[in-house]
């Protein structure tokens, strides 16, 4: 049993039954055995590989993404470079060395992370320790100036809740004990006036999510680009209106029961950007696209192309494995997928369909 096990379970028994929401904020950011908390959990030691892990041309094209898109709006003087859930930091050091020709550009940036684990803080201070960096809890503490934002792999971590769809309403997930272990239990069946749209598209025994956290940071982020300009380009997991019990664990990159290893696996849910863009109100948002076509989009085989004529042996054939990992439709090319924010009137950001 993990040490978080023990603690969930003492206050299950004192208090009843957890919301599915609950569980994952505690594996997940539990101050002392929380899964971000105490490591740092990405690479071939860690749980799971991000896309700005795998190759420095994700970043890079964002970088550039959001550059032009800052041209685009006539160079506004002074903006935040904003990121969500930064990792190693790995995404923003490969913006700024894209951005690095853009003249301007630099000087107009005011960089600030949200990062809620003191450790991934250390280490992204370090990745940063050439820059001055503002690192936020919230996105509401961004400063009300133009927003340039990007999250990769973020709202995938914030927790959700799960209900199953029965003849008398919805009963919410919980996590129970039964004989000293975690179990899944569900609440009574009561109608729940926020789930109203998805009569329509489930029948009784099925699962949909919600995310409020989710929706309420992309609420806030929409609001400050709807007044001061700038832009957010979102990649996750997921889909437009996700259907299921998506809830995973991953522990070595392998998956299990997201109720096995609480606090020592990474657990995520797939994203419904269909949630996101209906609480980003006050702007306009792109389609929904999927990562490999983004890229493509972005010119990432030309970029492919440029750094392989440096590389040969080992390093060229693990380039090469790191394009067609981002892109094709058999890897993250499709189950990723990005979608942006921008100001109503002014183009999407590039790569991006309006
Ligand atoms: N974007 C990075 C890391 C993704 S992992 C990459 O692509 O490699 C998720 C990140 O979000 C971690 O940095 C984690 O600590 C952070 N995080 C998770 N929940 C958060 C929350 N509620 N507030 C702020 N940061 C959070």
């Amino acid at each position: 049993m993990t040490p978080l096990a023990d603690v969930l379970l003492r206050r299950i028994a004192l208090n009843g039954p957890i919301s599915v929401a609950d569980y994952m904020a505690e594996c997940l950011l539990h101050p002392e055995h929380g899964y971000y908390s105490t490591r740092d959990p990405f690479g071939a030691s860690g749980d799971f590989t991000t896309a700005p892990e795998i190759s420095q041309m994700f970043g890079e094209l964002i970088g550039l993404c959001l550059a032009q898109t800052w041209l685009d709006q006539g160079k506004p003087a002074a903006f935040a470079l904003a990121e969500l859930g930064p990792g190693r930091g790995t995404l923003m050091v490969d913006i700024l060395r894209a951005t690095k020709g853009v003249p301007g550009f630099h000087d107009a940036t005011n960089i600030h992370l949200i990062e809620a684990s003191e450790t991934l803080r250390a280490i992204q201070r370090q990745s940063l320790s050439e820059q001055t960096v503002i690192w936020l809890d919230s996105v509401t503490d961004l400063p009300e100036i133009p927003l340039f934002l990007v999250a990769n792999e973020f709202f995938d971590a914030l927790p959700i809740r799960q209900f199953t769809r029965d003849t008398k309403g919805w009963r919410e997930h919980q996590i129970a004990e039964s004989d000293s272990t975690l179990q899944l239990g569900l609440s009574n069946p009561a109608p729940i006036s926020a789930l109203d749209h998805r009569l329509n598209d489930t029948n009784p025994g099925d699962v949909v999510e919600t995310c409020a956290p989710g929706a309420g940071i992309a609420s806030s982020i929409a609001s400050r680009i709807a007044d001061h300009g700038g832009a957010a380009v979102i990649f996750d997991y997921g889909d437009w209106r996700s259907l299921g019990d998506t809830l995973q664990a991953l522990r070595h990159h392998k998956m299990e029961s997201p109720l096995a290893h609480p606090g020592d696996a990474d657990i995520t849910a797939q994203v419904d950007f269909e949630a996101l863009a209906k609480a980003a109100t006050g702007v306009a948002v792109t389609p929904l696209t999927p990562q490999g076509v983004l890229l493509e989009q972005l010119g990432i085989t030309l970029r492919a192309r440029q750094l392989a004529e440096n590389l040969s042996g080992d390093a060229l054939k693990s380039h090469i494995a790191a394009h067609r990992r981002l892109t094709h439709m058999d890897e993250m090319g499709t189950l990723f997928k990005a979608i942006a924010f921008h100001p109503i009137g002014t183009n999407p950001p590039p790569g991006f369909a309006p």
